[in-house]
This record gives C-alpha cells, structure tokens and sequence, in this order.
C-alpha cells in the first residue's frame, strides 16, 4: 500500500468495521510503532515480517482471531424492521399483521432504540413518514397499510379463477379446516381472510386442549400448520381482503370485497367468527391500539417489559392473555365486575394464575375512563357496589370482555337470532320468515343457512360452541353438505 501506511488504514477500517479483528504486519525495526498501534487502533496483534512458512506463522495466528471474533459475532437480524412510534395504532396495525401473517420482523420504537433513527438517517428520512418499514434488499415503504404491506412481500390479494365450487370467508379455525378438506377433496377452494389466518385462536398464547397435543400449542403455530396444510392441497388464499356482501344469482353465489372486485362461486361457506366487544368506558377510542389492544395479547407482550398492565374479562382468553403478560410486564392487574373468576375461568388457568406472583385479581371493579396524552397513561377505575372511584397508573389495557358475531355486513336475506348469529340447518324450520324464503323440497342440511349454497360453520353459527375443535369440526362438516349441494346443482 503505497498511498497509505498500515495503523492509517486500520484506523478507516475500523470506523466502518469497529467488531472486526485488526492485524499489523510489520518489520522487525518497526515494533515501537506497532506497540503504539495496540493503543491508538486497538491492534488484537502483530505479525513479524517475514512470516513464511504461513501455514506456521501466519495461518495459526489468523485462525485464532477468527475463532475469537465468531464467538462473539451475533449476526444483524436479516429480514423486515419496522420502525415506527409504540403507542401508533399504524404501527400497531402493521405488527399484527406481520404476526399474525408469521412474518418474522424487528421492531424499533422510535423514541427508545437509538438504532431506529439511525435508520432514518442512513436512508435520509423524516419522522414524520413513520411507520416504514424497511425491507432485506434495501428498499422501504414509507407508512403503508396491511394491503400495500400484502402486496410487497408476496401475499395474494387478487382472485386467480373466475368460478370457484366453494369460497370461504374467514380463516379462524373453521374455515382453516373448511378450506383443508376443500382442497384435499379436490374442489376449486378460495379462502379469503380480512386480517390474517388463526382467527381468535390465533391470538391465543397458548391452546391447552386441543386434541392431539399434550403441552398445549400457541394460536400462531396451529393457524401456521394449518395454512401451510390448506396451501398444500391447492387451495388459493386472500389476505388482506374483506367480504362485503354475498348475493344469489341463480346457482352462482357473487362476492363483493372492500375494493370492489367481484368473486363467483358455486357455494360458500361463512366463518367469520365473533369479534371483541368494545369496552364502552370514556376516552377508549382515543387510545385503542395506544395503549389499549382488544386481545393482542401476543403482538404487544413485548412492549409491556416492566410495566403495569391491566387486563379486564373474566373468561378463559382473559387468563391466558394476562399468564402470557406476566411473563413481561412488571405486574398484571386483571380487572372484574364479578366477584371472583371461579364461574368464568376454567379451574386450570385459575390455578396458574394463583401461583404467578406478579398477577393480581381485583373483584367488583371496573374501568370507567381512560386517560393519557397521545397514549394511554391513567385509569379511573369505580367500585361497582359504592360507586366509589379510584385512579391508577397504566401502560396498556387488555380487553377481553366477549364477543359478538361478525354479520353486520350480511344483508337481511340470511336469518339471524336475536344476537345476530347466523342460523343453520332444523332450527330455521321454526322461523316465520324461512317459509317465505325457502322453496326446495328438501330440508336445508345441518350447516346450511337459509339460502341453498351458503353455509355457516363456527362462532358465527348460531348454537355453535365456541371451541377451536368444534369450529374446526364444524368446518370439515360444512365440505360435506357442499358436495351434496353441488352433486343436485
Ligand atoms: C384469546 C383466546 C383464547 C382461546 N383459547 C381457546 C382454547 O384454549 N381452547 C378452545 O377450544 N377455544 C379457545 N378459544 C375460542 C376459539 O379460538 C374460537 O372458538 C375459534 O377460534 C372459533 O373459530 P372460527 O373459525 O369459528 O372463528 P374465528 O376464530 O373468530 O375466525 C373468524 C375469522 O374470520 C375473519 N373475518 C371476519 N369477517 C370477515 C370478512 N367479512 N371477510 C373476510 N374475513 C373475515 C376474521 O378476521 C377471523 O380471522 C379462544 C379464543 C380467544 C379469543
């Protein structure tokens, strides 16, 4: 190196590679300068000139320094970083669905990494585009949502076949299970999901009682097996994609999705499940995905290291998510308006959360109002007996408190009970309306709603029983009746 001394080029180097080894190869006369070298470029060592024989002087010498600096090396996350604000309900939005789609990912928050405005620097951006999310080759999306995210790393949001024999909508469990069968008996299958396969389930840190697996297994790897399994089989899936309507013409059964393009199909099978209730205490909207989460127990836990989390619900979600928090957060309050979880849990998981130091229940009291600035800082929480009221300090609410079925978007012709699920099958026979509507000789099957074609597996059913193996029962069930369906069309 003519143009440059040895310790002048170790310094650059080290500037642009500050964990790799450094070497100086240097004469015998010139050990002062390589002593000096050890301080000013933190030299690991000195070769003396001449090194020959290498594979004595030289090699051993490097293989060492290489050994050493393998140990050490911890290999920068390949893959999506999302850097964005933590209490953003954009960014939060993108986080569910990368997990929710198992889409591994790293998260940098804004404020409290020091590497995510490093980020910003090095690709000359401005806060103010945040969230972005930045991809393997380089390239970024500055704020997208779930579609646009879709779209770029691969997932399908277009139908690829003009008629289908069944499309199913929603895949929570059931319709997992509705499109496996599907695809595995050899029907044209299209499962089309608004968010990202798993449903509830998929929230779920950990299922205990599904048959089959003895440790219990966490909503992602069952909603992963399962997609993994219905893809196998042929069965072509859209995500993000929202069904708006279904309308009947003649034997062929048109969809509307959310950006106005239209699917055909021979039948359809209806599982879109239940979602949340909302919690109607003050201010709630303000900081939902700020701070306060429906679920997402699972995409947020690690947000909540060392801070105070409240949990309100007294069912089974409810105790898994706050087991699942405890393991993160500083202490976990789970809040209830009854006295105890004893008719609302099962004996198991209030057994687990018994043992968990940092879990309390509080009986008899609710969350009135919700405060913070730009998230969620502070609860006013009211005694349900005397009304009396009490602030405490929050970092996150977990709101676990029911649900309700996902049919708002059906239109009046399918018959719903009282609560709005979907009826199926003998107990439509009872209904007023269904005489009217109903013009085959035949009864409709077991799963069938009132429109011959269209079935309902699942939560959205009425009478159904709210378990993953039920919906995934019912979901196998529903291919059944779709082949007698289509053998008389
Ligand atoms: C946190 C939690 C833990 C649970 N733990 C257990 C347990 O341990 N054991 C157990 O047996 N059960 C458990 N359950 C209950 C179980 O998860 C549900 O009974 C099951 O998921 C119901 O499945 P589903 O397919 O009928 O509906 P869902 O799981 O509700 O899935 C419906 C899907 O449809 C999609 N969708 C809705 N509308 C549309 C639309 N218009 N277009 C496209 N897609 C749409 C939704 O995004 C969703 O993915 C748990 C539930 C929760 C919330």
């Amino acid at each position: 190196m003519p143009e440059m001394e040895g310790v002048a080029f170790l310094e650059k180097a080290k500037i642009i590679y500050p964990d790799a080894k450094r070497v100086l190869l240097t004469a015998y006369s010139d050990t002062d300068a390589a002593i000096k070298a050890i301080n000013d470029v933190q030299l690991d060592y000195y070769l003396m000139k001449p090194w020959d024989p290498p594979s004595e002087k030289l090699y051993p010498v490097l293989n060492d320094l290489l050994d050493e600096w393998q140990m050490n090396y911890r290999p920068d996350f390949q893959g999506i970083k999302l850097v964005g604000y933590q209490y953003s309900p954009k960014s939060h939005a993108l986080k569910d669905f990368l997990a929710g789609n198992l889409r591994p990912y790293q998260w940098f928050d804004i404020d409290s990494n020091p590497k995510a405005q490093e980020l910003l620097d090095l690709h000359n951006l401005d806060r103010k585009e945040l969230p972005i999310v930045f991809f393997e080759d380089g390239t970024h999306l500055l704020s997208p949502d779930p579609r646009a995210l879709s779209a770029r790393i691969g997932l399908n949001a277009n139908a690829q076949l003009d008629l289908y024999d069944v499309v199913i909508i929603g895949a929570g469990p059931s319709g997992l299970a509705a499109a496996v069968y599907g695809g595995s008996e050899g029907l044209k299958t299209l499962l089309i999901e608004k968010r990202a396969p798993g449903g509830q389930a998929g929230t779920s840190s950990r299922i205990e009682n599904y048959l089959g697996f003895p440790k219990g297994l966490s909503g992602a790897e069952l909603s992963h097996r399962a997609i993994t399994q219905a893809r196998r089989f042929g069965v072509e899936f859209l995500s993000p994609q929202e069904v708006n309507a279904i309308e009947n013409d003649g034997h062929y059964k048109i969809l509307t999705l959310n950006d106005g393009s239209k699917i055909t199909s021979k039948s359809v099978v209806i599982t879109t499940g239940v979602d949340y209730r909302k919690l109607p205490a003050s201010g709630v909207d303000n900081f939902t995905g700020a701070g306060i989460y429906y679920g997402a127990a699972m995409t947020e836990a690690n947000s909540c290291r060392n801070k105070k989390v409240y949990v309100i619900g007294g069912g089974n979600s409810a105790g898994q998510g706050a087991v699942y928090l405890s393991k993160f957060a500083e202490k976990v309050t789970i809040l209830i308006r009854r006295e105890d979880l004893s008719s609302s849990m099962s004996s198991y998981l209030i057994d687990q959360i018994n043992a968990i130091d940092n879990i309390e229940v509080v009986g008899k009291h609710e969350v009135i109002e919700t405060c913070g600035n730009g998230h969620l800082q502070k609860l006013v929480i009211q005694n349900v007996e005397d009304h009396s009221t009490y602030d405490m300090e929050a970092d996150a609410l977990f709101i676990f408190i029911g649900a309700k079925p996902v049919t708002d978007w059906l239109d009046d012709k399918l018959i719903r009970d009282q609560r709005g699920y979907v009826m199926t099958g003998r107990d439509l026979l009872l209904e007023e309306s269904f005489k009217k509507l109903w013009k085959l000789e035949r009864e409709p099957f077991l799963l069938e709603t009132c429109v011959p074609g269209i079935f309902a597996a699942g939560d959205v059913r009425a009478g159904a029983m709210n378990r993953v193996a039920s919906a995934v029962g019912e979901g196998a069930m529903a291919i059944k009746f779709v082949h007698e369906y289509l053998a008389e069309i």
